[in-house]
């Protein structure tokens, strides 16, 4: 996925409705956290082997592509408000974690990195 590309669309849908004046990284946030609540929504009170014959249904597949694609929107329009190159960023938080979570450490624990005793 271009995330460029979806930025770009996302800034192209919000210009042609006058709703740039409404994104402001802080209204933008609160967005994001209603989608992830949507996106909680659909799997809520279902066991997670409930939520996976839920997510192969037609209207599963549907629902959850919906609210995945909402969260990714609004993460990068909060992304695109404060200035932070997404790509770049999520790059660099994953070499984080693999320094703070070494594999010889972390290997089959989901202990926190802070209780690995390695570098914090
Ligand atoms: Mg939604």
């Amino acid at each position: 996925m271009d995330i460029d590309d979806v930025r770009r669309r996302l800034d192209e849908f919000a210009a042609e409705r006058d709703w740039a004046q409404f994104h402001t990284p802080r209204n933008l946030v609160l967005a994001l956290v209603g989608e992830v609540g949507e996106l909680a929504e659909l799997v809520q009170w279902r066991t997670d082997e409930e939520v996976l014959a839920y997510a192969r249904t037609d209207e599963g597949k549907v629902a959850l592509a919906d609210e995945l694609a909402d969260v990714f929107s609004y993460l990068v329009g909060v992304a695109e408000a404060v200035g932070i190159d997404l790509d770049e960023a999520v790059h660099a938080k994953i070499s984080k974690n693999a320094q703070k979570y070494p594999p010889d450490l972390s290997r089959g624990s989901n202990a926190k990195y802070t209780e690995l005793g390695g570098a914090g």
